[in-house]
């Protein structure tokens, strides 16, 4: 049967995780509201505050949940992991003072599947214990949501690669020690039996920040999400992860996971929103009388509520349906959340900000970050439009019936079939 209950241990985790983060992480989100800062890990902050915290969160067993134990994680399920994300999607910080932070978190599962023992002591060592920062390189100036428009090539010369092409948009790129990135290998073939993937050092001859392009709230050359060209890179042959071809595949993996985690915080993001409007119409007066008398308001408060709750109860089934099926068995769900997550996100920023007046949509609130988040989120990880034609093509799968010409509701129809079910009847 469901049961909605959380076991007292792990309830007892997420009190402690909750109050952690409010009271250690949330004062670096107020300090320092710059992704570069979480990303380069030689920005003193790290050393000075938040290894000490990551200890504490690793002496708590809660570091990394979502990996395996081999890897030094808690091989936490996905409901489990949803219940921690929530508390860690109200700070920007949280998920990388707890050892979840993306692209690394993926990019941790494809360097352990696929990495040989060199890379992994060079690489994944440092990374599992978050000191350095990593990138994944996929999307291209020319076209991120059709990979049929990739050019970036790896081509074999000797026993080395060689790798030319551009990418955009991509993540800590010049923070990171080396980038897991995607590149043509067969353009005989479409593209999703064609592409590769490579692991590439960071300090590879080569590499190029043409810019460092960014979110709209990021200044202008100081952004997070770089331009990066890649001219004549050179790499040994054992930088090809997993076997040529299998790019799709690998990716496939890690960004089911990885959309599902977005959502997971993003309901952290509605619960704090929410707490935002409960605080500002209990304590705001217009007209002598407080906003929490307003009915207008009360509506907008409750509406809140219920987008929260129908949410989190959605996010919550993906992950449940993830843990039973594995991410293909799980795709129209987690589909299903990333095209929910912006909108719903949105419209709880919106309401928030509305309800907060000027100081809503001033730089003394963090409602414009989350605004600007709420929008990335339906193009990031490929736009809402890409994820509801999978809904809609696994619900189309097997409704196309050759003999069908009516309806199935269709009242002539089920009443003429119907119709002997009652010839016995006396009196009909
Ligand atoms: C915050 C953020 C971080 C990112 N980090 C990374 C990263 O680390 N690494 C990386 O490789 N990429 C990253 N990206 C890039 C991201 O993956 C791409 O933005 C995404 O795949 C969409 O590609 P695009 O921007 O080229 O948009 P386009 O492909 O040009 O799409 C633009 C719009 O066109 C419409 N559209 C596109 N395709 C379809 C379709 N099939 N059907 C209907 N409408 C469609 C949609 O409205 C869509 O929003 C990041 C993006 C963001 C916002």
């Amino acid at each position: 049967m469901i049961d909605f209950s959380v076991p007292e241990n792990i309830a007892a985790d997420l009190a402690w995780a909750d109050d952690f983060v409010r009271e250690h992480v949330a004062p670096l989100d107020a300090t320092f509201a710059d992704e570069n800062v979480i990303y380069d890990k030689t920005h003193p902050v790290h050393e000075g505050y938040l290894r000490p915290l990551q200890q504490q969160v690793k002496d708590r067993g809660l570091w990394a949940t979502h990996l395996s134990p081999e890897l030094g994680g808690q091989g936490y399920g996905q409901v489990r992991l949803a219940l921690l994300n929530e508390i860690l999607g109200r700070s920007l910080f949280a998920p990388s003072v707890f050892g979840c932070q993306a692209p690394d978190s993926g990019n941790i599962e494809i360097l352990a599947g696929f990495g040989t023992p060199e890379q992994q002591d060079r690489f994944l060592t440092p990374l599992l214990d978050g000191r350095i920062s990593s990138a994944f390189a996929m999307t291209e100036p020319q076209g991120g949501a059709d990979p049929s428009l990739f050019t970036t090539t790896a081509v074999p010369d000797g026993d080395e690669w060689v790798i030319n092409g551009e990418k955009w948009f991509i993540s800590s790129a010049s923070h990171a020690a080396f980038f897991i990135l995607m590149a043509i290998t067969d353009p005989d073939v479409p593209v999703h039996r064609g592409a590769s993937m490579f692991l590439v050092p960071g300090d590879t001859l080569g590499i190029e920040i043409v810019r460092r392009s960014g979110m709209g709230i990021e200044a202008h050359g100081e952004g997070n999400h770089p331009y990066v060209r890649f001219t004549d890179v050179r790499l040994p042959a054992d930088a090809l992860m997993g076997e040529a071809g299998a790019g799709f595949t690998i990716a496939q993996e890690r960004l089911a996971g990885g959309r599902l985690h977005h959502a997971m915080r993003t309901v952290g993001a509605l619960g704090r929103c929410l707490d935002m409007m409960v605080e500002r119409a209990a304590n705001r007066t217009t007209r002598g009388r407080s906003l929490a008398d307003n009915p207008i308001t009360r509506q907008k408060i409750a509406e809140a509520w219920v987008e929260l709750t129908q949410f989190r109860l959605q996010v919550l089934h993906a992950a449940w349906t993830m843990d039973r099926h594995g991410a293909a068995g799980a795709r129209t769900e987690i589909a299903g959340v990333k095209v929910a997550t912006p909108g719903v996100y949105q419209r709880a920023v919106l309401r928030t900000m509305h309800l907060h007046g000027a100081l809503g949509v001033s730089n003394e609130m963090p409602l414009v970050r989350m605004l600007i988040s709420s929008v990335a989120l339906g193009v990031a990880d490929g736009p809402t439009e890409v994820h509801q034609a999978t809904i809609a093509r696994a619900l189309l799968r097997d409704a196309h019936d050759p003999e069908r010409h009516w309806p199935s509701e269709h009242l002539p129809t089920r009443r003429d079939a119907a119709r002997h079910l009652f010839t016995s009847i006396e009196g009909i």
